[in-house]
């Protein structure tokens, strides 16, 4: 039987009064402020990569890329994915499929989920699922502060 493990991330990031553009699932949204983060604090793409970490036991992903490293100051969210991907490659694991919810009042994320899920998948190489869940006011998610994201995992060993 196929080995199979499940693993769950979590990321939350608030936002800065400053910017104009948002990196989000690794594209650029313009929009009135951005995310604070000491990478580009991309919520979606730190939260699938913490889910597969989590799934083979590589604990989580303030471990492999501390902020207290300068080589990890204002690294790419997708770079930080894709060696995750292959942190788990060396491992002989391979991404079966990563279900994500996006928890934000706003921006509106449907003109964009396609344009994440194809640039996530193309680098897990997997289908990604990306919805988001609007927090209907309650707390500080929704009174816009910031936005959270959760993504499950699932991979595979042959
Ligand atoms: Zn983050």
């Amino acid at each position: 039987m196929r080995n199979i493990r499940i693993g769950l991330g979590f990321d939350v990031h608030s936002f800065e009064q400053s910017g104009s553009s948002l990196v989000l699932g690794g594209i650029n949204i313009d929009y009135k402020c951005s995310l604070k983060g000491h990478s580009d604090a991309d919520v979606i793409t730190h939260a699938i990569a913490e889910a597969l970490l989590g799934s083979i036991g590589l604990g989580g992903l303030g471990e492999h890329f501390p902020d207290t490293d300068p080589r990890w100051k204002n690294v790419e969210s997708l770079k930080i994915l894709s060696l995750t991907v292959e942190k788990l490659r060396e491992l002989n694991w391979n991404t079966i499929n990563v279900d994500c919810s996006v928890v934000l009042e706003e921006p509106h994320l449907a003109t964009f989920r396609q344009q994440m899920q194809d640039r996530l998948s193309f680098i897990i190489g997997a289908p990604i699922n990306i919805k988001a869940k609007r927090p209907e006011g309650l707390g500080s998610l929704g009174r816009s502060e910031g936005i959270a994201c959760w993504a499950i995992a699932l991979v595979g060993m042959e």
